[in-house]
């Protein structure tokens, strides 16, 4: 065998990644609260992070207390087919098992969506400022984009219907949009669902459906009867409280479902998020609780917006996005996402989202909020 690399070939292996890799923009996550605590030299303790969604009332008690029980079992592998977890779902839902994909995280559920349905030459429907997994999993296929843009900042269904082009085989829609908090009522998506074309996928990412109030609710279960396209997914980590954990699901027709099962790693979704997910589900209280504070900390923070006269989107999930006011035609929300750093408090910069002007800050705790439109109103001064 020759050491040196074929003819035409660059010796960099990296250079064989395909262009739709290497053109890849990283996810940027929320900065942890260790990193700031490193780089600014401010105790942990002091720190307020608002900037992943994550539910301040922490892990469900429920959930905890079948983490601890689980613990001596983490030298054997997970059930590969998350039983238990997917009977529980399955009693909650009406669905029979084989409608249900558990995920690692429902990110994963996406991108087994992506790598069961795109490919180069392939096409995937998405709007301007959705939810960053969808573009990544498209791009990581060497799929196409169609970008549709936002009307107010929410999906353009007409426009994104009419954006459907032959190549396409998805279609991903976030309801409650993130990082936007928009909401479609549930009469237009269902409208769009019957304009579909049949052969085309429809994502439904529902991670913030646990936050809707009573009046903004819909039965997009119903719907998967009579669309056999549509791909619902849900998420334990916001309302759930599970996010480091990992555990999120598909429900779909069972058809869809064996094929996402086919690109599914065998153990995906580890013992612990297995145990701890089945638990949560069952904690009403807790999901109720997070329900209500998120309420109460989103009045909270939109009272404060307004006293500083600050616009934001009005927002359906537990978090939201406030504009910082430009000075002299240049955006100042990367400025003010600095400063709040240094205060302690760390939100989400969603310049990357094609929000510049715009801070993505989560429903916290009463006392958080409070930290943070403080630290806020002293940012602005
Ligand atoms: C947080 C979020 C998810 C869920 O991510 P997980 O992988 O389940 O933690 C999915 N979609 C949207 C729009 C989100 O904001």
């Amino acid at each position: 065998m020759s050491r040196s690399p074929a003819a035409g070939l660059p010796a960099d292996p990296c250079e064989q990644a395909p262009q739709y890799v290497r053109a890849i923009a990283p996810y940027q996550p929320g900065k942890p609260i260790s990193e700031l605590a490193r780089e600014m030299g401010i105790p942990e303790a002091q720190i307020v992070k608002l900037a992943s969604n994550e539910n301040p009332l922490g892990v469900a008690p429920a959930a905890r207390a079948a983490i601890e029980e689980a613990l001596p079992e983490l030298g054997r592998y997970p059930d590969g087919n998350g039983f238990t977890l997917k009977s529980a779902l399955a009693a909650r839902y009406g669905l029979s098992m084989d409608r249900i994909v558990l995920g690692n995280g429902s990110n994963d559920v996406l991108e087994m969506a992506a790598i069961a349905f795109l490919a180069p030459g392939r096409s995937a429907v998405y709007a301007q400022h959705a939810f960053a997994v969808y573009p990544l999993a498209t791009q990581a296929r060497g799929a196409r984009g169609i970008v549709v843009p936002a009307q107010r900042y929410g999906h353009d269904l007409a426009a994104m219907r009419k954006a459907i082009d032959a190549d396409t085989r998805l279609v991903f829609i976030a309801n409650p949009n993130n990082p936007t908090g928009t909401l479609l009522a549930g009469a237009e998506l269902e409208a769009f669902l019957r304009e579909v074309p049949p052969q085309v996928v429809v994502v439904l990412d529902e991670a913030y459906n646990e936050y809707l109030p009573a009046a903004d609710r819909y039965d997009s279960l119903a719907w998967l009867e009579r669309h056999r396209n549509l791909v619902v997914t849900r998420t334990f980590s916001k309302a759930y409280g599970l996010a480091g954990l990992r555990v999120g699901f598909a429900l779909c027709d069972e058809r869809i479902a064996e094929l996402l099962n086919r690109v599914r790693q065998p153990f995906n979704v580890n013992e612990l998020a297995l145990v701890a997910a089945t638990a949560a589900l069952g904690d009403a209280a807790f999901v109720r609780r997070s329900h209500e504070l998120n309420l109460a900390g989103m009045q909270q923070l939109t009272d404060g917006f307004r006293r500083l006269g600050l616009a934001w989107i009005p927002s359906s999930g537990n978090f939201v996005s406030v504009e910082i006011p430009r000075a002299n035609g240049a955006s100042r929300a990367g400025a003010a996402f600095e400063k709040l750093l240094r205060q302690g408090v760390i939100v989400r910069p969603v310049g990357g989202y094609g929000l510049p002007d715009h801070l993505r800050v989560t429903v916290g705790l009463p006392e958080e909020n409070e930290r943070f439109l403080a630290a806020l109103a002293a940012a602005l001064a």
